[in-house]
């Protein structure tokens, strides 16, 4: 196939202005992909305002990382006068569910990263649920087969691993070997009639090299032979993450694309398909990934990275917005507090610094500090603290457990307290017991976490019944299993019912003493943790 190189695609601000009539122009040139029957033209108005988006994909826990994204797309709109939009990208049937499309939600609300059009709120250009604009796919995907920039590829999943396996013995570049780019009418239509199973690639250059500009990294220049035949539509008829995203990029006028620097190998793709379309593209601007502080990439093995571990430990939610404003950010006096609107006021993307910036839990709890310090005072200090530990849902669980246990109520400091708080420091000698060795504590607690985690409904049964079932499985009386979890939950080795306290804790914060007790215990190296999720696989499939 022959080159088809790419124009510098320079990103013009005339762009952003484009008058109706140029805009009923490109509505017309859809309608000739027909594709127009889809597009209602009143109701498609070209904005002459920026707008900037957050797309995540609802299959875990709301990240940090997210947050951070949405910040400084929300403050570059903000500071433009534009808008902000959430969108939900679950195209992904198997990984997405609701329950992480609502935690998403609440989690960005309840740092003060609210939106202007969404799932929740409506706009002119929803649905902004990837799962409810189907049709809008399949007539876009139509449009572009009509014009040869997309084929139906029927190879089988063992043909495909085959050209996979040959590649990597010849140490030829990985990816799709163009076997169904060419096939003729007829052999298509026979295929679908005999119900051929197939997805649909876009058609790639083989040759050449792609340059754009990155607005924070300049000229970005990648090979197209690096740049697999991407799959567009799965052979469930979904679309992939790259289409859908870029259609709706479009429709929904996105001007400015600010996401993780881990989707700049994706740009060849997408520009092409704004180019395929003959749609303008977005500015692009990709961020650094937030750290480790051993600069490994931010993750929760490390770190606490969802938003629940924070909003559950007591941080503030502008503590935490102010904290992401500094990853690879800085105010132009330096000042290291400061407000959403004070970031807003004076923000400049070219600011960013693109150096890997470290998200380090120590110097947040210090900026948290200084948040309480400052801005509450003593009343303001008390409701909130209140609000946090005693809300009558939490509590209502509390009472009970306590009721049974204590004398009189100077008792129940004492024996809850890490209910509220970090349990008493802990040593290694705390993890002596009699007959369990501290790896084979090491060994439970790392595999509770693991089973923790595969819970979808966090309640007491399904603790319980997750606990249990993998003592079972290593062969551990519940006492001896649940050892090593009661020193690292409560600080002590026997206290109130150590399932009632890790469901009431929820996983995060269980998450991070049992993480907290495995670094105690001498830690998991890279190796030793491969093993174990090993045996993990083993043990529970
Ligand atoms: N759904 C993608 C994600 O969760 C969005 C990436 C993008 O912003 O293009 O990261």
């Amino acid at each position: 196939m022959a080159t088809k190189g790419f124009e510098k695609p320079s990103i013009k601000p005339e762009l952003f202005f484009k008058s109706s009539v140029e805009r009923e122009d490109e509505i017309s040139k859809i309608f000739k992909y027909n594709i127009g029957s889809l597009t209602n033209s009143e109701d498609v108005r070209y904005m002459s305002q920026i707008r900037t988006r957050i797309a995540p994909s609802p299959t875990g826990d709301p990240h940090v990382g997210t947050a951070y994204i949405a910040l400084f797309n929300k403050c570059f709109a903000r500071h433009n006068q534009g808008r902000f939009i959430l969108r939900i990208e679950d195209t992904d049937q198997e990984r997405s569910n609701k329950k992480s499309e609502n935690d998403i939600l609440k989690a960005l609300a309840w740092m003060g990263l609210d939106w202007d059009e969404g799932p929740d709120k409506g706009g002119e250009f929803g649905p902004y649920r990837q799962s409810e604009r189907g049709t809008i796919y399949s007539a876009h995907i139509n449009s572009l087969i009509e014009r040869k920039k997309a084929f139906r590829c029927f190879c089988t999943k063992e043909r495909l691993a085959e050209v996979r396996e040959k590649q990597i013995k010849n140490k030829d570049p990985i990816g799709y070997d163009g076997q169904c780019l060419n096939l003729s009418e007829e052999e298509i239509s026979k295929n679908l009639e005999q119900g051929l199973q197939y997805v649909i690639r876009m058609v790639v250059p083989e040759e050449g090299e792609c340059r754009f500009e990155d607005g924070l990294r300049g000229e970005v220049c990648i090979n197209w032979s690096q740049i697999d035949m991407q799959v567009l539509i799965k052979s469930d008829g979904l679309p992939t993450y790259h289409f859908a995203n870029v259609v709706d990029d479009h429709l929904m006028n996105i001007t400015h694309v600010i996401r993780g620097e881990e989707w700049i190998n994706s740009v060849p793709k997408h520009l092409l398909l704004y180019e395929y379309f003959d749609w303008e593209p977005p500015a692009f601007f990709h961020m650094p990934l937030l750290r480790n502080p051993d600069k490994s990439k931010l993750s929760k093995r490390k770190n606490p990275t969802s938003i629940h571990y924070y909003r559950d430990a007591g941080y503030q939610p502008q503590a935490l917005l102010n904290y992401l404003g500094m990853m690879g950010w800085s105010m132009p006096d330096s000042r290291e507090k400061f407000s959403f609107e004070e970031m807003v006021s004076e923000f400049d993307i070219q600011r960013v610094s693109l150096g890997g910036p470290v998200f380090d839990v120590e110097k947040l709890d210090w900026l948290n500090g200084k948040y309480l310090r400052e801005d509450l005072s003593d009343q303001e200090f008390w409701d909130q603290f209140t609000d946090w530990s005693f809300c009558p849902k939490r509590i209502g669980k509390i009472v009970p457990l306590l009721r049974d246990r204590v004398e009189k109520f100077s008792d129940v400091i004492p024996l809850a307290g890490f209910l509220f708080g970090d349990p008493p420091v802990i040593a290694q000698e705390n993890f002596n017991h009699g007959s369990l060795s501290s790896d084979e504590c090491l060994e439970i607690l790392q595999l509770s976490i693991w089973e923790l985690e595969k819970i979808r409904d966090w309640q007491r049964e399904c603790v319980e019944s997750s606990l249990m079932l993998l003592a079972k499985k290593i062969g551990l009386k519940p006492r001896e299993f649940l050892f090593p979890l009661f020193v690292s939950i409560t600080g002590k080795p026997a206290s109130t019912s150590v399932i009632e306290a890790i469901t009431i804790l929820g996983l995060d914060l269980c998450r991070a003493r049992v993480r907290n007790s495995i670094m105690i215990l001498g830690g998991l190296s890279k190796k030793s943790e491969k093993a174990l999720a090993k045996k993990h696989k083993g043990l529970c499939g």
